[in-house]
C-alpha cells in the first residue's frame, strides 16, 4: 500500500526537481552569467536520460504481441468482449436517415453520401482499419485486375475482421482482440477484396468446406506451420497445385453491413492463407456450433495495395 502511493505519480520528482534548477538557473545565471551554459547543458543531459529511460520502460512487451497458433490453442475459449456490432447496437440511431444535402437514403456510418458526394457526419465513428476505413458500402472502387484490366466496382458488402491472439499457446490461455481490424469487401460480379496485414488478395470463386475437408486437406499442414512458429516452409498439394501457407490465425467477425449474406459479428473462425504464385487460397474455418459462419473454401490472385484506387 504504502509502495504504491509514492509511485502513483510518475514524474511528479522530475517536476518539483524542474521547478527548483529552474529558479537555481535564474539566481546563477544572475550572479555568474558564464555558468548558465554549462548548468542547461547538465539540465538537457538529465531529462535527455530520463526521458530515454521512461520510453524505454514502456516500449517492452508491447512490440511481441503476435498471433500465435499453436495445435493445443486451437480449441482455447475465445474472450467474450463486446464486438463492434454490439457497441453499436447500444447506441441509440434513428430509421430513415438522409443525406441533408439531397434526401437520399444514407447509413449511419457514411463519412459520405453515395448519391451527392456532400460530406457527411457519421453517427457512428467505426475504429479505423489500416486498410478500407474510408470505404462505404454503395460506393465504387477501382481494382486493377491482374488479366482483365480496370474494373469499376461497387461495394455491397463491407466486413469487419477482429484479429485474435493468445499470449501465449496453450488451450487454457484465452483468445483476447488485439485490437486490429481487417476489412473485406464484396463487390460486384461477386468478387471479395480482402486485405489482411498488408496483403490484398481478390478472391473470385468461393465454395463450402466440411470439417471433413479440412481435416483431410488442410489442417496438418496447417499444424506443422503453427508448431515452426510460422517460420517452415510447408508446401501441399490441392486442386492439382502446389501451395505454400503464409498465414494462418484466429479472427473474430466484429461487424458486417450491406446487402447479401449476413455474417453474425461474434462468429469466431481460423483462417488458412496459402499462395501458388500469384494465386491464393483462403480457408475459413468457423468454430461450430452457434450462428457462426459457413466454412469456407477462396480462391482468387495476390494484388498490389496500388491495383486498388478507393
Ligand atoms: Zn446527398
Amino acid at each position: 500500500m504504502m509502495m504504491n502511493r509514492t509511485a502513483s505519480v510518475p514524474g511528479s520528482a522530475d517536476l518539483i526537481f524542474g521547478v527548483i534548477a529552474l529558479i537555481f538557473l535564474c539566481v546563477m545565471s544572475l550572479i555568474f552569467p558564464s555558468f548558465t551554459g554549462i548548468l542547461a547543458l547538465w539540465l538537457a543531459f538529465y531529462f535527455f536520460s530520463s526521458g530515454m529511460h521512461i520510453m524505454r520502460a514502456q516500449n517492452t512487451g508491447a512490440s511481441t504481441m503476435r498471433p500465435v497458433m499453436a495445435v493445443s490453442a486451437a480449441n482455447a475459449p475465445v474472450v467474450n468482449t463486446p464486438t463492434l456490432a454490439d457497441k453499436m447496437a447500444a447506441i441509440n440511431i434513428p430509421k430513415d436517415l438522409k443525406c441533408p444535402s439531397c434526401g437520399a437514403a444514407i447509413r449511419p456510418t457514411d463519412k459520405k453520401c453515395n448519391y451527392c458526394g456532400s460530406s457527411l457526419v457519421p453517427l457512428i465513428d467505426l475504429p479505423q482499419p489500416a486498410n478500407f476505413g474510408d470505404v462505404q458500402v454503395g460506393q465504387s472502387i477501382q481494382v486493377t485486375h491482374p488479366k482483365q484490366g480496370v474494373l469499376t466496382l461497387t461495394v455491397h458488402r463491407r466486413l469487419y475482421y477482429g484479429e485474435l491472439w493468445q499470449e501465449s499457446s496453450g488451450p487454457n490461455v484465452p483468445w483476447t482482440t488485439t485490437g486490429t481490424y481487417f476489412v473485406g469487401l464484396t463487390l460486384d460480379r461477386d468478387l471479395f477484396l480482402l486485405n489482411w496485414q498488408s496483403r490484398f488478395y481478390l478472391l473470385d470463386s468461393h465454395t463450402p468446406l466440411t470439417d471433413m475437408d479440412i481435416n483431410r486437406d488442410f489442417a496438418p499442414y496447417a499444424r506443422q506451420f503453427a508448431m515452426s512458429n510460422q517460420t517452415a516452409d510447408v508446401r501441399f498439394q490441392y486442386a492439382s497445385e502446389n501451395w505454400k501457407i503464409i498465414d494462418i490465425g484466429k479472427f473474430r467477425i466484429e461487424y458486417c453491413d450491406g446487402d447479401g449474406a449476413q455474417i453474425s459479428p461474434g462468429s469466431v473462425g481460423r483462417f488458412i492463407h496459402a499462395s501458388s504464385g500469384s494465386d491464393v487460397l483462403v480457408v475459413e474455418d468457423y468454430q461450430s456450433g452457434g450462428s457462426g459462419g459457413l466454412d469456407t473454401l477462396w480462391k482468387g490472385l495476390i494484388i498490389q495495395q496500388s491495383d486498388i484506387k478507393t
